[in-house]
């Protein structure tokens, strides 16, 4: 059975890169038929916070990405949060430590610094020394009187190639003369990253590591310690990086770069996944839009591309503008409302009549936006009666001779009109194209820079019911007064 994780570390807002690297694994579990485990990776103390732990469960069940095994809903496996997790390394570091294949370090910070300075001043790549690979027992009883407090270090093997083939980069080797003596664990007897995920991917028993690229290189290390501890090494796989337009690592000079943020400016979860699945991975045909039914169906890891995944807002916007003319108008306007107060179009309350002519107006500006936040762009015409003209093209348009028989005609039959609904719009422009013997845009486009000041918008016969008689007629007098 196919097992994979997503392991976050919850230091921080969750960044779109982490989203993709669980919908990845997500997408290949649902595939498989196989689990996806959840767990954090929490051993960073100073900067971990419950919060953004929260942050980040609450961000995946956003985007509809269900972990079947970990934190929150447990599994056979667990703890799930390393910090629960602490007396397992514990047991795994005494057997290392007595076999050798691990050793304490009483090595002080100024000394590694020393060290690693005298290293680069020679041009080498700095590495630990090993100095206390064999420390005389006289030495180490100085240290601990010393009161210093040691590390673990894993006693990297020499001369030792590692290769192992990855599911995306295919072949890849690193030498085990280039990796110094590392530690595993800190004097404070937490075990770092390298480590503490090779004993839980291993017990976890997971069997595809899936991940962003950044860790390749950490990669080596992790497969020298499943050798040690005698663990069956699962498989692989290192995702592209994600760049910015400009081809730099993505970060916040590119934008909005964590779910949140996305979530807040009205994106669509359906469309944020279908964007990330693309980052990265490439379907077989032209196809851009995918339902996650879809995307589960078609993905693959072998259509996971090597090269960096650039990070494309605009076609963020195209796709997620999909997904946001296809919800309903209540949904939308929901995500709307607190862009609108901001903006101050309209307060904290609202009575259901002010409510339901809302929801109408978002159903008219839905085609016109790429998430929900844009409505603030758009919606000024249904809410400003002060009407100007935008530009000079506008001016001029309306000082056509034909236009003030037009602006007369329109008032007198709007003025008569009732319900004002669209298909009765309508019928009252068409008339008056009919009966001045005027084109449909010595009507239309005049009517409507006379009750919105703009040569563009959204459709003018169901704007107007939208705005109401009145309010209509008043604009068109205080415009052409
Ligand atoms: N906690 C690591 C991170 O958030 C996980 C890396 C991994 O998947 O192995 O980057």
């Amino acid at each position: 059975e196919l097992r994979v994780r997503f392991a976050p570390s919850p230091t921080g807002p969750f960044h779109i890169g982490g989203a993709r690297s669980a919908l990845f694994n997500w997408l290949l579990a649902r595939k498989e038929g196989g689990k996806l485990i959840l767990r954090i990776e929490d051993t960073d103390l100073e900067r971990s916070t419950r919060e953004s732990e929260e942050n980040i469960k609450a961000a995946l069940r956003w985007l509809g990405i269900e972990w079947d095994e970990g934190i929150d809903i447990g599994g056979d496996y667990g703890p799930y949060r390393q910090t629960e997790r602490l007396d397992i390394y514990r047991q795994y570091t005494k057997k290392l430590l007595d076999a050798g294949q691990a050793y304490y370090c009483y090595c002080t910070e100024e000394e590694l610094d020393a060290e690693r300075q005298q290293q680069m001043d020679k041009g080498e790549t700095p590495r630990y020394n090993g100095r206390c690979r064999q420390l005389s027992e006289a030495d180490r009883n100085r240290f601990i009187a010393e009161g210093r407090k040691p590390t673990v270090r894993f006693r990297v093997p020499d001369n030792q190639q590692i290769i192992f083939k990855d599911l995306v980069r295919g072949t890849v080797s690193f030498e085990s003369n280039g990796v110094g003596d590392f530690v595993i664990v800190k004097s404070d007897g937490i075990p770092v990253y390298n480590y503490a995920v090779v004993l839980d991917d291993a017990l976890m028993k997971i069997t595809h590591v899936i991940r962003a690229e950044e860790h390749l290189s950490n990669t080596p290390r992790q497969i020298l310690l499943y050798q040690a501890l005698g663990l069956p090494l699962p498989q692989f796989g290192h995702i592209s990086l994600i760049l910015g337009k400009d081809r730099t690592k993505m970060s916040k000079r590119h934008g909005a770069t964590s779910v949140e943020q996305y979530k807040n400016l009205g994106y669509l979860p359906e469309g944020i996944v279908n964007f990330l699945a693309l980052l990265g991975w490439a379907p077989a045909g032209e196809q851009e839009i995918f339902s996650p039914e879809e995307l589960i169906r078609e993905f693959s890891m072998d259509r996971v591309a090597k090269n960096p995944a650039v990070f494309d807002v605009d076609k963020l916007n195209h796709i997620n503008a999909h997904y946001i003319k296809q919800a309903s108008p209540d949904r939308i306007t929901e995500l709307a409302l607190p862009h609108l107060r901001a903006a101050g179009y309209i307060g904290e309350e609202m009575t259901p009549e002010q409510h339901a002519w809302l929801v109408k107006v978002v159903a008219e500006l839905q085609g016109y936006i790429s998430y929900a936040a844009q409505i603030t762009e758009h919606i000024g015409v249904f809410f400003n009666d002060d009407i100007n003209f935008e530009n000079e093209e506008a001016h001029e348009i309306m000082r056509d001779p034909d236009i003030p028989k037009v602006m007369e005609a329109f008032k007198l039959k709007l003025a008569a009109l009732e319900p004002v609904e669209p298909a009765a719009v309508q019928a009252i422009l068409k008339g008056i194209t009919k009966e001045l013997k005027l084109g449909g845009k010595k009507v239309y486009m005049p009517v409507r820079i006379a009750i919105t000041g703009k040569m563009h918008g959204p459709e003018l016969i169901n704007l107007i019911p939208l705005i109401g008689k009145e309010r209509t007629l008043a604009r068109m007098d205080c415009l052409l007064a």
